[in-house]
């Protein structure tokens, strides 16, 4: 049996038992190949467009012996799934607004797709908001530390009454008392906020710190456009630290 780090296995978690998985951007099919071994799918599309991780995806299915469970399929994105192939989407390990096009690219073949498992390394608020204008409902959301680095697990299921999907990021009132905005209820995760982990205020205090060396660094410019940038930098960032301070508050 294959072993996954603590995201992939954070990942598998998410795709639904029974179901038929497409892995785009699969690299090793770690996740394809443990997810059948485990009997969790029955079958998996592991899609890779490079060939160096589409050698070392066909690699691993021939050592695991499941060549019939388990298709590798070279092609860009979604192109690696004929239609009405898959019920599950995973696309982990890429930047938002790789995942966003990938997804945008393949919407065709989503069609018959119920669960998109989705693990954005930066970009996280792009794929919430593609999420809502695309009638997908985001259905849970993991925060985890790894190695010194932050994921974001990101769930969704289809979503007919597409409004739905838009009231979890209104801005609300939360339960520590102060009013978030939308905008930082896509970046933040809207049910993060609601069961912040010690991993989300780590992640968070590591954001706002390097926000506050670019802050620093735009004071070297003169011109009237960096002020202005910086001013709505510094508002983001006290912003943002308004609702951690209140979010810890909460926790104790
Ligand atoms: N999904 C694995 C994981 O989370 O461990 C591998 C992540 S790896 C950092 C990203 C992989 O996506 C690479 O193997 C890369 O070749 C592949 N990739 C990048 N763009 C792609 C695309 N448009 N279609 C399919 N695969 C792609």
């Amino acid at each position: 049996m294959v072993k996954l780090s603590k995201r992939l296995e954070t990942i598998a978690l998410q795709v639904p038992p029974g179901s038929r998985l497409a892995d785009i951007g699969s690299d090793h099919a770690l996740l394809p190949v443990y997810l059948v071994q485990k009997g969790r799918v029955p079958y998996a599309v592991a899609g890779e467009l490079n060939p160096g991780p589409y050698d070392a995806a066909r690699k691993q299915v021939k050592e695991a012996s499941l060549g019939e469970r388990i298709v590798v399929r070279q092609a860009d994105g979604l192109r690696a799934v004929l239609e009405g192939e898959v019920d599950a989407v995973s696309i982990a390990g890429m930047g938002g607004a790789l995942i966003v096009h990938i997804l945008e690219e393949g919407r065709s073949k989503l069609d018959g797709v119920h669960t998109l498992v989705l693990q954005p390394n930066i970009g996280e608020d792009q794929v919430r908001r593609w999420l809502v204008q695309n009638g997908w409902q985001l259905a849970a959301e993991q925060l985890l530390e790894e190695d010194g680095k932050f994921y974001e697990v990101l769930t969704a299921v289809r979503n007919d009454d597409q409004a739905g999907g838009a009231d979890l990021y209104a801005a609300r009132e939360l339960g520590c008392g102060i009013e978030i905005s939308e905008a930082l209820l896509y970046r933040l995760g809207p049910y993060l906020v609601e069961q912040p982990n010690e991993a989300f205020f780590a992640k968070w205090r590591s954001e706002l710190a390097k926000l506050e060396g670019i802050a620093a660094d735009m004071t070297r410019s003169d011109a009237e456009s960096a002020r202005l940038r910086r001013e709505m930098l510094l508002q983001d960032i006290a912003a943002t630290k308004e609702v951690l301070v209140c979010l810890q508050k909460e926790r104790q």
